[in-house]
């Protein structure tokens, strides 16, 4: 594979008040890059909802700087981390044929493959660990920090009982921590994540927006010189596992579109239901970068989502837990500003008195609230309507289900459905974004 690389371009943050602690909470970057990184490698990818039954994703981390187009002259591959052990413990994986362990040179972006360390025909339930002098496979020594395990067939992988396509890397950390990572083609990779992220019963041109969006968001990431997370941290992928013909068809017939602003991939990103009107990325992430095209726009389609309304009940002393009683017991909150569309950007907590102890982005709220709470109790979005005391708890009302940045899933369902193309729904949804094809 070929490719012409460009720095991306760091940007600067912008002092958005409340977005600050937001700003700075980015944890150090995964390794190993997927291909040359970035000046400045920012966090993790960020979060994404599944449309159903998914519990509800972090804050997202913020994004410093827009990913610059490479030439492909084939479809690249993507890097998904899907286990790590932690130093002097074991990861176990297991190849279905034949199958070439080589050293692994340098990073995973440069891709540049060291001596044959090992070769056979099925390997099961093998067991890799970081050591000192290199792997520990099947208590063999190999040398090397890394290595990368290519079966012949595709397919052939199998992590936690699950078969991925690909190659599977194993790469040592210098503390001999060690993690597998699947190298696998985006292409893929976007059957194999499409309907994890968007019911199958959703309309055909939806699902074409969504698997562009999907494509666009990946690509995106790799280009920032991160591996994906096989969760809701980036985008559900299950390997084989969710894959489908429909799934492929829907990946073939847009494949290598992505979506593009300024000559720039734009950070594709995806929820459920806005509930009438996407927010924008700068404002509800604090993402400096994000312009117009994730500036939010108007929703009328998602009307029939199931979780267009919805209200929800904070019981006595949930608020006071957050902060671990520093305020008292009888904390409340309430939404301290909105966009012209309504949702939430700030939140105010408010003493037994009033008087305001904290006031923090309405999204980092509401995903420190959810932490660790059943899915039918969390806020589902910060399009919060209307919140009043009722005795000791207190009820909130809003519409929506996800950040509402982006595609809204239920939206583009609504649109598809009312006879619109994939074109249209992303154009609504990325507003002055074009979809570009970077290979066929
Ligand atoms: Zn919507």
């Amino acid at each position: 594979m070929t490719r012409a690389v460009v720095p991306a371009a760091s940007l600067a943050l912008t002092a958005l008040l409340g977005c600050m602690d937001a700003a700075m909470s980015g944890g150090p970057a995964p390794r190993p890059p997927a291909v040359r990184p970035a000046a400045r490698a920012p966090a993790p990818a960020p979060a994404l909802l599944a449309p159903e039954d998914a519990p509800a994703a972090p804050l997202p981390e913020i994004a410093e700087e827009r990913a610059a187009l490479p030439v492909f002259l084939e479809p690249p591959t993507v890097q998904v981390r899907l286990a790590a052990a932690r130093p002097g413990k074991d990861i176990s994986f297991t190849v279905h044929g034949a199958y070439r362990v080589f050293e692994l040179k340098g990073s995973l972006e440069d891709g540049a493959l060291g001596p044959l360390l090992a070769a056979g025909d099925g390997l099961k339930r093998a067991r890799a660990r970081a050591a000192r002098e290199g792997v520990v496979m099947n208590g063999e020594l190999l040398a090397g920090k890394s290595l990368l395990v290519c079966p012949r067939n595709d397919g052939a992988l199998e992590v936690d009982g699950r078969r991925y396509r690909g190659d599977l890397a194993l790469l040592a950390s210098p503390g001999l921590e060690l993690a597998a990572v699947n190298r696998v083609d985006i292409e893929d990779y976007v059957a194999g994540v499409l309907f994890g992220e968007m019911p199958k019963r959703f309309a055909k041109e939806a699902q074409r927006a969504q698997a562009v969006a999907v494509r666009t968001y990946a690509l995106y990431h790799v280009l920032n010189g991160r591996v994906l997370s096989d969760d809701q941290g980036s985008q559900v992928y299950r390997g084989t596992e969710l894959e489908s013909d429909a799934a492929r068809r829907i990946a073939d017939s847009t494949v290598g579109e992505v979506l593009t602003h300024a000559d720039r991939l734009v950070q594709a990103y995806f929820h459920s239901t806005c509930g009438g009107a996407t927010g924008s990325a700068a404002e509800v992430f604090c993402v400096p970068a994000a312009g117009q095209v994730l500036a939010g726009a108007a929703c009328p389609s998602c009307r029939d989502s199931p979780h267009f309304a919805w209200t929800r009940g904070v019981p006595p002393g949930v608020i006071a837990g957050l902060y671990n009683g520093a305020f008292g017991q009888a904390l409340t909150f309430d939404v301290a500003s909105r966009d012209p569309a309504g949702r939430a950007l700030e939140v105010a907590v408010l003493d037994a008195a009033g008087r305001q102890v904290d006031r923090l982005p309405a999204d980092r709220f509401r995903n420190r609230y959810n932490a660790g709470r059943p899915l039918a109790e969390q806020i589902p979005s910060a399009m919060i309507d209307e919140v009043r005391r009722a005795g000791l708890e207190l009820r909130i009302k809003g519409r929506g289900f996800g950040h509402g940045v982006g595609l809204c899933q239920y939206g583009a369902n609504g649109m598809a459905h009312a006879g619109g193309s994939y074109q249209d729904i992303l154009g609504r949804y990325y507003p002055g974004a074009q979809i570009r094809r970077l290979y066929d």
